[in-house]
């Protein structure tokens, strides 16, 4: 479970969005074995694609980010819901590349050249797409791009996967800081010199833990905040408006595998049954597999007749 905070300055100018992911980030590559490259680029989808999820209106709204590249990673889709739960896969969970030029793990090398899309289903009869070439690949900055062409939203992404030495995740989070319409001008230049000198988030992170090894959950990314903006005026420093929750849940069933079943058609069903006899399928997000034997097929098949 992550704790997540919303915030709002005084001045309205800007609200925030902060979590700390660890463990949800750590959960994810135990179920994916994921290596630490990987761990990072499904990291920061899911952690980004959680706080959006939290953006949402409704607790059953949804949202998918998906990146897809030329590169030996592939896909890194990430799926989120309104009320904070969120899944997600890498469709190459064992790449592994250099450190890139920085001495970081290379998630854009990762991703290559490719598209960041994202779709959300607000119960509406279409749901909105929106689709960008990847920036980086570095996932962060393609948020902050999409954010910006896709929906007009002036934002700064901030996401962060450390990796220890052991390859167990030290720290993960991430914040998005989205501007608001009627944005005074001394928030923006404060808030620019803010995001311009700040450390990776993950070394804050790690150093407020270390600081406050008392605190629960919410009292960390609490401190978390205090840190990030300490130097902010006090105009224009943020203040929670709401304390939410991330969690990594995968909502896979039966049911819904059995609706899978009943779309690849009639003729291929036929095939499985009368060659195979049985099916096996495997949930992408948290790798459960589901069996389903031949009268279980066969039941299938009738009911799309
Ligand atoms: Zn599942």
């Amino acid at each position: 479970m992550s704790k997540a905070l919303i915030a709002i300055d005084q001045s309205k100018s800007y609200r925030v969005y902060l979590t700390i992911t660890t463990d949800l980030v750590q959960k994810a590559s135990d179920i994916h074995e994921t290596t630490p490259v990987a761990t990072a680029g499904l990291g920061r989808t899911l952690t980004a694609a959680g706080l959006m999820g939290i953006m949402l209106k409704n607790e059953g709204d949804k949202l998918t980010v998906q990146f897809k590249g030329d590169g030996p990673a592939k896909q890194i889709l990430a799926t989120a819901y309104g009320n904070g739960n969120v899944k997600g896969y890498i469709a190459n969970p064992y790449v592994d590349l250099p450190l890139n030029e920085k001495g970081k793990l290379d998630v854009g090398g990762s991703l290559g050249i490719g598209e960041l899309t994202v779709i959300k289903d607000l119960g509406l009869r279409e749901p909105y797409v929106g689709t960008i070439a990847l920036v980086s690949g570095e996932i962060a900055d393609d948020l902050t791009a999409y954010f910006y062409i896709s929906e007009q939203q002036n934002s700064s992404v901030a996401l962060g996967v450390k990796i220890e030495r052991d390859l167990t995740v030290g720290a993960a989070g991430g914040m998005i800081i989205q501007m608001l319409p009627q944005a005074e001008e001394g928030a923006v230049d404060a808030l620019e010199q803010l995001i311009g000198s700040m450390e990776p988030l993950t070394t804050i992170i790690s150093r407020v833990a270390e600081h406050n090894r008392a605190l629960s959950d919410s009292g960390l990314v609490q401190a978390l905040m205090e840190e990030i903006f300490r130097e902010m005026p006090a105009e224009y420093k943020p203040r929670m408006l709401d304390e939410r929750e991330i969690n990594w849940n995968c909502d896979c069933s039966y049911e819904r595998l059995q609706q899978v079943l009943m779309t690849i058609g009639k003729q291929d069903l036929t095939e499985i049954i009368e060659e195979d006899g049985e099916a096996e399928l495997q949930c992408q997000f948290c790798l459960e597999k589901y069996h389903f034997d031949r009268e279980a097929l066969t039941e299938i098949l009738n009911r799309i007749n």
